[in-house]
């Protein structure tokens, strides 16, 4: 279907997506807008490109409502890259910074043998994808999940090294983990599973050259068994150094207080200045959450102290709603026990669409990557999205969020707060010091207000996205560095 459309007619159209051409804009642009149904060119369009005249609009067949199962990994890749080009763009950034940064330095991928409980032999793979190093040693997650492959573990390495440099944390970017499903394994067989992993690495990582922390399906346990393999294997040496092998740890092995919530408890600094910003208040409002694991349970818990009750959850087994605001405790307590949302007697069971379509003020995502696409940004009712997820809105569910007004706080920003700690963790390793909560709490506050309002001057400074602020502060601190240290004169 073509529709003529001559400055700003209002044309009624059916749920569908139109692309809009301007010959105003030089040089000509194309944009595509999602209209919802009944809504006119006129109220769809963000009032920032009043000024367009729209000589042409073309409904398009909705092919970008790919369904998140035929999602895949190769596009969470693609859209990083899209991510990085975009903001490289807007601050010229040196083609040979963006060259480099454009691949991991290292990819390792071991295979190793695990004795399984019922005495047979499996095989799994490993990944170890160290990103950059320019700013100080690899530093990111390792992920347990079925899921995991080469081309989403590149694009969150990736991300690791923007996230640092964004933070001005003294670190680069890494990201690893083992395609498994932990849910499957018994506590013996993820220790056996964990140890021999720590072997294959071997000298692959290291406290002053590549360091790993939790991520999806790993926790502090995970972390402790790499640290005390690493520590029998790597020879004698300073006890508290080796321990700075790992971060994320147990606080009896070396562990950072604060560190277990810190991810959660800088996205809230994250929703509070954003709150702040646009006169909102938090108390009384309402958050949909996607994911209850360490992120997802301590943002509800952290989110409950300010007032704001969670009235949608998810995980892997399935989604729930309850007006009245989950007990943000006793779910956490249930998840532990079950290892799922599911079945929780204090919620009604409801499909993923009902989640995402519930009525809230605040989205949190908190599991997989490339969950928000077009078609679940077309019908969020929320204000807001805030990333706790690495990557979980696609570039186009990106798009739609922005023509419909939604803000988001994008994860290199947003869940910043897990590497923030991490670091202040393998500070006070390295120094043989226990800070209380205190002071990690006040530190980690200072550490994402003002990454926030860096962003969000740039944001408002150059008219680009809050991800695209990100990204772009981020690139222009490591091309002062390539600069600065002539790596490519
Ligand atoms: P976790 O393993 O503790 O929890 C993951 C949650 O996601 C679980 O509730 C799980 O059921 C759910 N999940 C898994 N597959 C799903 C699916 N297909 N659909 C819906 N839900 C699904 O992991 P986490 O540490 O909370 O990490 C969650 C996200 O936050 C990841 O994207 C991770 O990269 C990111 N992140 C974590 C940290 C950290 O410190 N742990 C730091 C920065 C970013």
């Amino acid at each position: 279907m073509l529709v003529q459309v001559i400055g700003f007619a209002a044309v009624s159209v059916k749920e569908g997506i139109l692309a809009v051409f301007s010959t105003e804009v030089k040089p000509l642009r194309s944009r595509e807008f999602v209209m919802d149904a009944g809504k006119s060119v006129k109220s769809a369009l963000p009032t920032a490109r009043v000024s367009w005249t729209i000589i042409k609009a073309t409904r398009l067949p909705l092919r970008k409502r790919v369904p998140v199962s035929e999602r895949d990994s190769s596009d969470f890749f693609h859209f990083t890259q899209h991510h990085l080009d975009t903001a490289a763009k807007l601050i010229e950034l040196p083609d040979y910074v963006e060259a480099i940064l454009s691949e991991p330095k290292n990819e390792v991928i071991v295979h190793f043998p695990v004795r399984m409980d019922d005495g047979s032999c499996r095989l799994f793979k490993g990944y170890r994808i160290q990103h950059n190093n320019l700013l100080g040693p690899f530093k990111g997650g390792l992920r347990f999940h079925a899921s995991t492959c080469l081309d989403d573990l590149k694009a969150l390495a990736m991300l690791m090294t923007v996230k640092c440099a964004l933070l001005e944390i003294p670190f680069g970017g890494a990201k690893g983990g083992i395609k498994c499903d932990p849910h499957e394994l018994s506590q013996p067989e993820l220790q056996r599973l964990t140890r021999r992993f720590t072997h294959a690495l071997g000298a692959n990582i290291g406290p002053e050259y590549d360091i790993p922390a939790p991520d999806m399906g790993t926790n502090a346990q995970v972390m402790v068994w790499i640290m005390d393999t690493y520590m029998n294997t790597a020879g004698y040496g300073i006890r508290n150094q080796q321990q700075r092998v790992v971060t994320g740890k147990t606080l009896e092995c070396g562990g950072s207080r604060g560190r277990e919530k810190a991810t959660s408890q800088g996205l809230v600094h994250c929703i509070a200045q954003w709150a702040t910003d646009t006169g909102l208040d938090l108390e009384g409002k309402t958050a949909l959450l996607q994911g209850y694991g360490n992120v997802g349970s301590h943002a509800a818990m952290i989110l409950s102290r300010l007032g704001v009750s969670v009235v949608g959850v998810g995980d892997h087994t399935g989604y729930m709603l309850n007006h009245e605001g989950f007990n943000p405790h006793r779910l956490a307590e249930h998840v532990r026990g079950q290892g799922a949302v599911a079945n929780y007697p204090k919620g009604e069971r409801c499909s993923r669409e009902e989640f995402f379509a519930a009525e809230a003020d605040i989205l949190i995502p908190a599991a997989l990557h490339n969950q928000v696409g077009v078609e679940e940004a077309c019908s969020l009712k929320v204000k807001l999205v805030a990333e706790g997820a690495n990557g979980p809105v696609t570039p186009d569910g990106d798009e739609v969020l922005r023509d419909r007004g939604i803000h988001v706080i994008p994860d290199l920003l947003g869940n910043a707060g897990g590497v923030t700690v991490s670091y202040y963790e393998w500070v006070q390793n390295g120094r043989n010091e226990h800070w209380d909560l205190g002071k990690v709490e006040a530190r980690l506050e200072k550490a994402m207000t003002s990454a926030y309002r860096r962003v969000d001057q740039f944001a408002k400074e150059h008219g680009c996205s809050m991800r695209t602020a990100a990204y772009a502060r981020a690139l222009e601190r490591l091309r002062r560095v390539y600069k600065q240290r002539s790596i490519f004169p």
